[in-house]
């Protein structure tokens, strides 16, 4: 059930348990900004989710209320997990949905990185 983006964060949303280790994930990166784990039902030969180490509900939140630095930390670790999973030569998707009519899930910001075979168009429905 997408979600309302502009409510306060839940600290019981499942991208929180993980990033506090009460869930488990297929890791596959983490640093002092943000975690990256394998989505738990992939919709690309590789479909990796990043999620910010700091409680933001979505992209709206992020880009109004985190500090230069972990803007910065944020879109450099994407681009270098995108970078280590090979997919710049072939190419890959970034994907951030937010709140209801993004059908975003859950509440915390998280950047689906696409890739593994040719992705097509970009649907919108
Ligand atoms: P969104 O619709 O953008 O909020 O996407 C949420 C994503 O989180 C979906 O692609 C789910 O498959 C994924 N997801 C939900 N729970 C987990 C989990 N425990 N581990 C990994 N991915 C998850």
């Amino acid at each position: 059930m997408p979600i309302d983006a502009t409510r306060p964060y839940d600290e019981s949303n499942i991208f929180a348990r993980i990033l506090r280790g009460e869930i488990p994930c297929s890791k596959v990166y983490e640093d002092e900004y943000v975690l990256a784990f394998n989505d738990i039902a992939p919709q690309a030969p590789i479909h990796i989710l990043v999620i910010p180490k700091g409680a933001y509900v979505s992209w709206d939140d992020f880009s109004a209320r985190a500090s230069a630095e972990e803007i910065a930390g944020f879109v450099r670790a994407v681009g270098r997990i995108a970078r280590e999973a090979g997919l710049v030569e072939p190419g890959y998707r970034l994907l951030a949905n937010v709140g209801a009519n993004g059908g975003q899930e859950v509440p915390h910001l998280h950047v689906h990185i696409f890739g593994g075979h040719p992705l097509g168009p970009m649907l919108v429905r």
